[in-house]
């Protein structure tokens, strides 16, 4: 059952509801959501739930349908975001996790463990106890095989995860991994997830091979109910009559168990296929599905693999696989999990961390798109600074009140935003280190109890108004459209005046922020409506930012003398030197009436190419500016 706590529950009282709910035989765990608070109480007893309603502090109990519990949606209505190492799984990530399918000595597994990385995982793989369907096939190098695990992981500053197969291995395994892997054919080997969920671990459960969705949902109860509430579901293709793969990848499985389950579910399209070249697709599949990432099986020579050779990945293609994933990200509204390396930068960060402010300052109040692609730059929890301005973001960053800004540069529909151009030519302290893409989705926002019928005005920014047209002149052709200074603010306006008769028009963060709700989502006349953001730091920041990053873009601007030819002259110092020139753009010079000021985003060539070209620009015009580099979003 589930019950909810009254909001001004004292301490004494929660800890009575507690301690009668634990002596009539329940385990209890407490659950603090954005809206209330409730405990989960679950186990074999059966009382009156009359009894604990009554309890002081008690708001109300609700007996939960499912025979999951602690797993179930209705236990806890957010998602549970897991923690591995420094990874997080779950909500708006897509973690990559790869590796070979099993550890065979120490050179494979570090070359192994270097290419993943390099290319974008975050968690490595590799099993140590094979379960394997012939007692004559390589069955893994054992405890062994966990120390050169625990090697690479921390040669690559990555967490490890590998499969336990019997209870008695649990204890020992503990001590070298950072998340147990229950592999499907021991998904229902209950004394086993009875030790695992003891450990209170982060534990990957993969479905079994003929599980139903609701018998993969029991196993994780088995886990939680022992100790953890650290659970990731693993899609990983179930027996179906088709022999053409190995399995056959239930993607619709993905959408399923998000309904049932509040646990984040990745998927593996290795075991799922058994065939190399069908890897990269379902994984693709499985990201469109909504999966909060993939496992994958990836070799250096996967002719010469022990156990699964043919569906493993060359490293060349698993690099392309991350690109495509990353790519796909912002389409599904999510964005890759990255974790920088720990390099010697660290200690460079302490020091700056601690002369200056930590927070990341973005335009608009809470909600705003642009508070969604300041989290989607950091993967860690970051303090927000919203803004009034464009200025004032900038003015955050050079005064040391925030350590980065999140400021939009393009949208796809509405063009460049020449406030953040004109910001970085007055801003010479600052430099963009980052790009992010968000997918604007927008969604008709009212009060909960608002229909369609209610809605007289709907109040936006004029971009989101004018992007919902075609909704706004079918679905409320007489509903006046009322400009707003900004999206989320229109959201916060109508939750504040708490009537019924208007809407807004703003992203789902917005609507989740300010409690209210989305009577109707995916509005936006044009699907295909990317922003694009640039990530500032003051220069003394920049290399910590880049440390992790594969530079490939830059950002740059210049000017010319007033006299025939001399933009032609620069321009031709970038086709001189194969610098590839992605965006042109030119502004007014302030003071300076009818001079410009270019500004350039070209890719970032291979090699010390940059620099030389650098220097000839310097030559031929009259200022240059490197205002950048970073890696491009895609
Ligand atoms: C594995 O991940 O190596 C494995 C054996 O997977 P599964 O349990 O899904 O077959
Ligand atoms: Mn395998």
């Amino acid at each position: 059952m589930i019950v909810i706590l009254k909001q001004g529950i004292t301490p004494t009282e929660k800890d009575k509801v507690k301690s009668f709910l634990k002596e009539k035989g329940f385990i209890v765990k407490e659950i603090v959501g954005q809206q209330d608070t409730v405990l989960g109480a679950v186990g074999t007893a059966h009382i009156d739930i009359r009894t604990v309603e009554v309890l002081p502090g008690v708001s109300s109990v609700v007996p939960i349908s499912k025979p999951y519990k602690l797993a179930s949606r209705e236990m806890k209505k957010e998602d549970t975001i897991v923690s591995v190492g420094r990874v997080r799984i779950g909500g708006n990530r897509v973690v990559v996790m790869a590796g070979p399918c099993a550890v065979e000595s120490y050179d494979q597994i570090m070359t192994i463990a270097e290419a993943v990385r390099e290319s974008g995982a975050v968690i490595l793989r590799g099993g140590a106890f094979k379960p394997r369907t012939s007692p004559y096939s390589f069955q893994g190098l054992g405890e062994e095989g966990l120390k050169l695990l625990r090697k690479a992981g921390d040669a690559f500053d990555m967490p490890i995860t590998t499969e336990v197969v019997s209870p008695r291995d649990v204890e020992m395994m503990a001590g070298y991994i950072d998340m147990f892997q229950i592999g499907a054919r021991n998904m229902q080997n209950f004394e086993l997830l009875k030790e695992v969920g003891k450990t209170g671990m982060p534990v990957l459960l993969k479905r079994g091979l003929s599980a139903t969705i609701e018998e993969w949902l029991m196993a994780a109860e088995y886990l939680m109910a022992s100790g953890t509430d650290q659970v990731v579901l693993c899609e990983r293709g179930i027996r179906t009559y088709e022999k053409a793969t190995r399995n056959t990848l239930d993607c619709s499985a993905i959408p399923v168990v998000q309904k049932l389950t509040h646990l984040p579910v990745i998927g593996d399209p290795s075991h799922a296929t058994g065939i190399r070249d069908m890897v990269a697709p379902m994984s693709l599949a499985l990201v469109a599905s909504g999966a909060s990432g993939v496992i994958v099986e990836v070799h250096n020579c996967p002719e010469c693999a022990l156990s699964d050779g043919p569906q493993s990945l060359y490293p060349s293609q698993f690099d392309k696989l991350v690109r495509d994933i990353q790519a796909l990200c912002p389409v599904v509204g999510k964005s890759l999990e990255k974790v920088p390396r720990r390099t010697e930068a660290k200690s460079g960060e302490k020091k700056a961390e601690s002369a200056s402010g930590l927070a990341v300052a973005f335009q608009g109040v809470r909600g705003a798109f642009s508070e969604l692609a300041a989290r989607r730059s950091f993967n860690e929890s970051i303090e927000l600074l919203p803004c009034h301005t464009f200025a004032d973001t900038f003015d955050a960053v050079s005064s040391g009140k925030a350590k980065y800004a999140v400021v939009p540069i393009e949208n796809t529909l509405g063009g460049t935003i020449y406030d953040t151009l004109d910001l970085l030519a007055m801003h010479p302290e600052i430099t963009v280190v980052g790009e992010t893409l968000i997918r604007v989705v927008h969604n008709l926002i009212t009060l909960p109890d608002a229909e369609l019928s209610d809605i007289r005005k709907v109040y936006s920014h004029p971009q989101g108004l004018a992007q919902c047209r075609k909704f706004l002149s079918e679905e409320l052709p007489d509903a006046e459209a009322v400009p707003f200074f900004d999206t989320a603010g229109a959201v916060a306006y109508v939750a504040e005046k708490k009537d019924k008769s208007i809407a807004a028009i703003a992203g789902e963060p917005a609507a989740a922020f300010y409690g209210m709700k989305m009577l109707r989502q995916n509005i936006e006349t044009d699907a295909s409506n990317f922003t694009r953001f640039y990530v500032v730091t003051r220069e003394e920041n920049a290399s910590i930012y880049r440390s992790e990053a594969k530079l490939n873009k830059a950002t740059l601007s210049f000017s010319v003398s007033d006299e025939p030819g001399s933009l032609a002259l620069a321009l031709s110092v970038f086709s001189g030197n194969g610098v590839n020139m992605k965006k042109l753009e030119s502004r007014p010079i302030p003071g300076k009436p009818w001079e410009y000021l270019f500004f350039v985003e070209c890719e970032l060539p291979e090699g010390n190419v940059f620099d030389k070209f650098t220097e000839e620009m310097k030559e031929k015009t009259v200022s240059f500016r490197l205002l950048g580099t970073y890696t491009a979003a895609r």
